[in-house]
């Protein structure tokens, strides 16, 4: 990475703290709400780069919808099986050499049964305030969403209030986490912009004199 890229992301990631870090005392609560934000801005610039540079594991659900999509047994795919033991609890899960195996040039060869870490890039990263360098579309969607959030900072700082629970349970609870990757964060992205919307119309039919 160049120095002008580094500078570019290190400005970009400054604005986008300045901007959402007073939206909530909880700096996780403020930061996830934000994310929200920017994951609506973001343009995938289809360079392939995160299919190149992520460390990459599929779930065994995951690898085997993969290998049915290819016509071949899970064994063939190109993963390697890595088994664990949690309290008694066998978890299987297969992991990716880099680059990914199923890039092919710029292009994903099993985009509909991609696995959720990939439908979760790079907004997986973003929540726990890490910013993936490879990605060129990040810098831009966090510049937009600082600017969202300066505009409607007031409201914004509602919505959060509102989404609490929502943004709570992105931290604790690994379910709902999971759900929320597999459709990599959208309904949560829908819903804080419904309630920004229905808290603006609010505001506005407050500052609407009666009798007009
Ligand atoms: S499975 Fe597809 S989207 Fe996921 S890393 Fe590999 S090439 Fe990229
Ligand atoms: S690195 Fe970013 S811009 Fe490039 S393909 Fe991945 S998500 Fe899209």
């Amino acid at each position: 990475m160049s120095s002008t890229e580094f500078t570019t992301i290190s400005e970009a990631l400054s604005e986008f703290e300045r901007a959402f870090r007073p939206l909530h005392d909880n700096y996780w609560f403020a930061l996830r709400a934000a994310v929200l934000i920017a994951i609506r801005f973001f343009r995938c610039e289809m360079c392939g780069n995160c299919c190149r540079f992520s460390p990459l594991v599929f779930s065994e659900d995951e690898a085997w919808r993969i290998a049915e999509f290819l016509g071949k047994r899970v064994e063939e795919l190109p993963l390697r099986r890595v088994e664990y033991c949690v309290c008694g609890r066998v978890i299987i899960y297969y992991k990716a050499p880099r680059p990914c195996p199923f890039l092919s040039g710029n292009r994903c060869a099993v985009y509909e049964v991609r696995g959720s870490q990939c439908r979760a890039f790079p907004f997986e990263f973003l929540m726990y305030s890490l910013v993936p360098a490879y990605c060129p579309a990040i810098p831009k969607a966090l510049r937009k969403a600082a600017e969202f959030i300066s505009q409607n900072f007031d409201v914004l700082r509602r919505a959060v209030r509102v989404m609490e629970d929502d943004l709570k349970r992105l931290a604790t609870d690994f379910d709902f986490k999971e759900a929320m990757r597999r459709c990599a964060y959208e309904p949560l992205v829908r819903k804080l912009f419904t309630i920004i919307s229905r808290l603006r119309e609010k505001t506005q039919a407050c500052a609407t004199p009666t009798g007009q």
